[in-house]
């Protein structure tokens, strides 16, 4: 009985410890506490958000009664604290849909009435050209003016839908593809590649301080901090710097042939540039409201090892983010360097 939860979720241990606590295997309840761990895995909830479902996963195990019925009422009790995790992350995806539709939508009308126009541009030039060889021509031209456009649609939309909307930086998407097509050709080529993971510290204090609003400013100025390091690169050989932003206040910069030395220095310079920027808000007119607040971040370093191959390339994130998080721990506004520290 135990085997399905094993062959979906998780370890035979976790299955054998439900079972031994009395939870009923294939129950809801055991799916709700396999759900419950799996997600306090996910870095960006909070450590609070943490002890709160793990508070919950102890709250089922002592639940005596695993009926249909309290499951439900369980369930829609504890709503706040089993999905809220997620709400931020759907409400950010769903930001981004709607203004790709909302895109695609305005591109959809102006391009019927492109079409539009041209069905009318060949009925005229047949009708008023009497030489055929300008017939042509005119309407070639009218062609070859929408299908430029309907070309440029679809740059668009590839640029869009690998584009950050808050940030204007490259989206997990287009990070992800760059990492595996770059990790692969290092692998195979010998040559270095590092890896920086940088997480803004005490961001909920900010946003608690400050509002969503000027969050939303400081991930722009952080953003823009990487835009400016990764324009210093485009002029160096052999060495890329590619900034992307990996979710909610997280940033990843992938440093093809860039070794471990060079990563720390750039991760080191690039932290003291965005602690010593000034940020300012400023109200919807323009007029300074505060000036000098600071925002600082910790930043995990990387590199690959000689002895890895493609497959690891999940080890090269782990090991950028294991890194932030040693940052964090030893008091944060500081770069940690894989076996360093
Ligand atoms: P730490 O120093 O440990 O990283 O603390 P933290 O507060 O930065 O970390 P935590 O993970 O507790 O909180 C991250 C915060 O980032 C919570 C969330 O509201 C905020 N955040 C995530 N995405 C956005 C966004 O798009 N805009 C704004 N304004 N805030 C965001
Ligand atoms: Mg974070
Ligand atoms: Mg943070």
């Amino acid at each position: 009985m135990t085997e399905h939860y094993a062959d979906f979720f998780c370890s035979r241990d976790v299955v054998l410890s439900l079972v031994k606590a009395g939870v009923p295997a294939n129950s809801k309840w055991g799916a709700l506490i396999l759900y419950m761990r799996s997600i306090t895995e996910y870095d960006y909830l909070s450590a609070e958000q943490k002890q709160q479902m793990q508070d919950l996963v102890m709250q089922v195990i002592r639940e005596r009664d695993y009926s249909e019925t309290r499951f439900k009422e369980f369930v829609r009790r504890q709503e706040q604290i089993l999905y809220k995790p997620w709400n931020k992350k759907l409400e950010e995806a769903f930001r981004e849909t709607v203004g790709l539709i909302e895109h695609i939508r305005s591109q959809n009308i102006q391009r019927a009435k492109e079409v539009k126009d041209l069905r009318e541009t060949t009925i005229n030039t047949v009708r008023d050209q009497n030489a055929l060889e300008d017939i042509v021509v005119e309407i070639r031209a009218a062609f070859e003016k929408v299908i430029w456009q309907l070309e440029a649609d679809a740059r668009d939309l590839v640029e869009m839908s690998y584009t950050d909307q808050l940030t204007k930086l490259n989206n997990r998407r287009a990070f992800d593809r760059y990492f595996r097509a770059t990790l692969t050709e290092h692998v195979v080529t010998g040559k270095p590649m590092s890896l920086m993971f940088l997480d803004i510290d005490h961001f909920k204090a900010f946003n608690d301080s400050y509002g969503h609003r000027i969050g939303d400013q400081a991930l722009v100025t952080v953003a823009g901090k990487l835009m400016g390091f990764a324009h210093k690169y485009s002029t160096m050989p052999n060495r890329s710097f590619f900034p992307a932003r990996f979710g909610g206040e997280e940033f990843i910069v992938a440093l093809p042939g860039v070794g471990l030395e060079e990563a720390k220095e750039d991760a080191e310079s690039l932290r003291n540039i965005i602690e010593e920027y000034n940020f300012i808000i400023r109200d919807h007119n323009g007029q300074v409201l505060q000036k000098g607040i600071k925002i600082t971040v910790s930043v995990g370093v990387a590199t690959l090892r000689p002895e890895w191959t493609a497959s690891h390339g999940e080890r090269l994130l782990d090991e950028a983010d294991r890194a932030m998080y040693r940052a964090k721990n030893q008091g944060r506004n500081q770069v940690c360097v894989m076996d360093e520290c």
